[in-house]
């Protein structure tokens, strides 16, 4: 099967914008952890982050399928889309909830790069994948909310304008359904931060800016909240579907890198007088990963065609994001395999990128709540939480 022109396009201008970040680059990020804003720049001023964005609001209104291809040729090449990934996809729920006014106020401002939003706050350090729990209140007060909780894993957070916010309205005791009662705020962290928000980074195993964040009565205005009070749940819901397929379109593009990583370097390697490729107990762990990578990448434009033909590809979306996040980890392994001993030096890039694929089995959805996804919505199995 051959590729629309256009999908072939857009990979050759995202591999010349990725050549100009070669590893090098991206060593020396990771070495201080330091966020590689020239990359994202490089990003925003070819237009890139702005694929899902609607013509009419400055995007290049793009489907899903084709956004994906970004993110995937951004990881095959090398580089960290983490950095920039929401910039892409946050925006979705503003676009399909937000009123006209909040559409017009912020989107074309994001489609420029101008304003990030690239923030996203839902994860809490005490609640965990048990999202209805959460313990963030906003609470109504005249013209404002007034925000009280905290946020942890809250990527780029200093790296963005506006967060993204869930917060519980209504008390989990006095809604009818559990999933009411939370709402989406849109905040703006230029407005609030000193005045009842603080950012705190936190320091992981690879360079990803991820934040802790507190709210002390952070007083935001009323018009912040995005579609109706208590629907915010329903709302982030159906963005993950698109969230899930192009964090699985980076695996797969992480998978392309390792696979491509550990040929090169089997086919170069010569340890007793021939190539260690010549060798079936080398050659075999690659040509699995191959497999297992060609394998999720259908499933990965499978979901992105649901969900571009107006569907409801929660089936998909959940299969592509388990099965490409673990080919990508597959691939990981089977690479740090190959290279032996220089899989550990930094100078080939394989620890650094490996570090860096572990996250895609536990975050955005850890691989056990996808199956149990699957089990219960899919399979019609008791619900097990
Ligand atoms: C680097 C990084 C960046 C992140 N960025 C963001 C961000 O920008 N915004 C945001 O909101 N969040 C973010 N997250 C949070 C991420 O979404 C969560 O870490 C992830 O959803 C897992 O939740 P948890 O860490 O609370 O794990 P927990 O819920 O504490 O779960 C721990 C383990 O137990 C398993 N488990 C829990 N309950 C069950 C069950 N019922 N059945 C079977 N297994 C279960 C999980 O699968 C997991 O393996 C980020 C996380 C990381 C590490």
């Amino acid at each position: 099967m051959t590729e629309a022109d256009d999908i072939t396009e857009i990979r050759r201008a995202v591999q010349a914008l990725c050549g100009e970040f070669p590893g090098e680059y991206w060593r020396e990020k990771d070495r201080d952890r330091a966020y590689p804003g020239e990359f994202v720049d490089a990003l925003t001023r070819a237009g890139f982050l702005a694929a899902l964005i609607p013509e009419e609001f400055g995007g290049s209104g793009l489907k899903l399928d084709a956004a994906a291809v970004i993110m995937e040729e951004i990881q095959a090449a090398g580089c960290n889309g983490a950095s920039a990934h929401a910039q892409m996809y946050i925006m979705n729920t503003l676009l399909r909830y937000g009123s006209a006014e909040q559409k017009a106020q912020y989107l074309p401002g994001i489609a420029s790069g101008k304003l990030r939003l690239q923030a996203f706050g839902v994860s809490e350090p005490t609640s965990g994948t048990d999202t209805l729990s959460l313990r963030t209140v906003a609470v109504r007060d005249g013209d404002h909310y007034i925000v009280n909780g905290q946020k942890i894993w809250t990527s780029r957070a200093e790296h963005s304008d506006l967060m993204l916010l869930l917060a519980r309205t209504t008390p989990r005791d006095q809604v009818k359904s559990k999933t009411e009662g939370l709402s989406i705020f849109l905040v703006d962290m230029r407005e609030a931060k000193g005045k009842g928000l603080t950012i705190k980074p936190i320091r992981t195993m690879m360079n990803h800016s991820t934040t802790e964040v507190f709210f002390d009565d952070m007083r935001i205005p009323a018009s912040s909240l995005i579609g109706e009070e208590g629907k915010g749940f329903r709302y982030i819901l159906s963005g993950m579907n698109a969230e899930r397929i192009l964090i699985a379109a980076e695996c797969i593009g992480d998978a392309k890198w390792f696979i491509r990583k550990a040929t090169d370097y089997a086919r170069e390697r010569s340890v007793f007088a021939r190539p260690i490729g010549q060798n079936q107990g080398v050659q075999f762990p690659i040509a699995r990963c191959y497999a297992q990578m060609r394998a999720a990448e259908l499933m990965v434009h499978r979901a992105a065609q649901v969900y571009d033909a107006g569907g409801n590809p929660g089936e998909e979306a959940n299969m592509a994001k388990l099965l490409a996040s673990e080919a990508s980890w597959a691939a990981a392994d089977m690479c740090v395999q190959t290279f032996g001993g220089f899989g550990f030096a930094e100078e080939y890039d394989v620890e650094r990128k490996f570090r860096e694929a572990r996250l895609y089995t536990v975050a955005p959805i850890s691989t056990n709540l996808i199956l149990s996804y699957l089990a219960e919505h899919v399979l019609g199995l008791p619900r097990s939480y």
